[in-house]
């Protein structure tokens, strides 16, 4: 794997992305994500099925969640709804203090597009963009100039160490590449919460580890609020706590190395 050490060393020295965000502000010792009751229902023909019975779950700025469950849990869905791409059938959603079941569509998408970087198993980059266009798509949505956003971009591709495959389509780049470069997307709006679906099933152990120790490093120097959910108990190591999945259920929540977290401590 090329790494460009240097520059990522240097990332992770400098404060690189002072909070700007006015959003992040409101929420002060409040979780910025907080569910209560939140049922996730689907309709399979005549009978109901819960892929999540009434989960409560608060995260707080600055923690590092690992949801752990087996296949079939309700991980991705849950990962919808902490990351409000979905919303629930009964219950209700806190992002940063703001209920998002009263949100319009348009409200919903600029909040969660500057309060969340997301990373999937399957890299989710758009085929037709290259490496930097791929970065650059979630400030097209934020109202960012064009120059120094493409200056952030090559920035972040350095980071990751993709500077040589700023013109690669996805399809000319590696499984490992491809998330080196969903995570410097992950990070073009700077948002304070990074959410990633099993982002190292699609890839060997080393490159997996790899991107579980960016990820590490993105919680502990640059402060981001990381939310992994996956069945793969290898990427608990850097976790502060633990949230075990089973059937759609909170079954239950672990400390990890005496970390807790100001705002739970009641
Ligand atoms: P995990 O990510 O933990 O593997 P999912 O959240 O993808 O689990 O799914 C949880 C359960 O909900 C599974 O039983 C799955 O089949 C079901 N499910 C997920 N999405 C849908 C859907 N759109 N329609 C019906 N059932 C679904
Ligand atoms: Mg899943």
């Amino acid at each position: 794997m090329t790494l460009n050490s240097t520059v990522q060393e240097a990332f992770f020295e400098t404060e690189n992305f002072p909070d700007t965000h006015e959003v992040t502000a409101r929420s002060g010792k409040n979780p910025l994500i907080k569910l209560i009751d939140v049922w996730k229902i689907y309709r399979m023909g005549e009978v109901d099925f819960a892929a999540l019975a009434g989960i409560d779950l608060e995260i707080y700025r600055g923690e590092f969640v690992v949801v752990l469950g087996p296949s079939g849990s309700g991980k991705s869905t849950l990962m919808n709804l902490l990351g409000c791409l979905d919303i629930p059938s009964k219950g209700t959603v806190f992002l940063d203090s703001r209920d998002i079941s009263r949100l319009d569509e348009s409200e919903l998408a600029r909040i969660r597009g500057q309060m969340i970087g997301f990373i999937f198993q399957s890299f989710n980059l758009i085929p037709t963009l290259n490496t930097l266009e791929n970065v650059l798509l979630p400030l097209e949505f934020q109202e960012e100039n064009p120059l120094r956003a493409r200056e952030r971009g090559e920035y972040l591709l350095e980071v990751v160490g993709l500077s040589d495959k700023k013109r690669n389509l996805p399809s000319q780049l590696s499984g490992g590449q491809r998330q080196r470069v969903a995570i410097a997307r992950s990070l073009a709006v700077n948002p304070p919460i990074i959410l990633a679906d099993e982002p190292t099933g699609n890839l060997d152990s080393k490159t997996g580890d790899y991107i579980l120790e960016f990820l590490a490093k993105l919680h502990e120097k640059e402060g981001k609020t990381i939310i992994i959910v996956t069945h793969d108990l290898d990427l608990v190591k850097h976790a502060t706590r633990v949230v075990y999945l089973r059937d759609g259920k909170i079954e239950k929540i672990e400390h990890v190395n005496g970390k807790k977290h100001e705002g739970e401590m009641k």
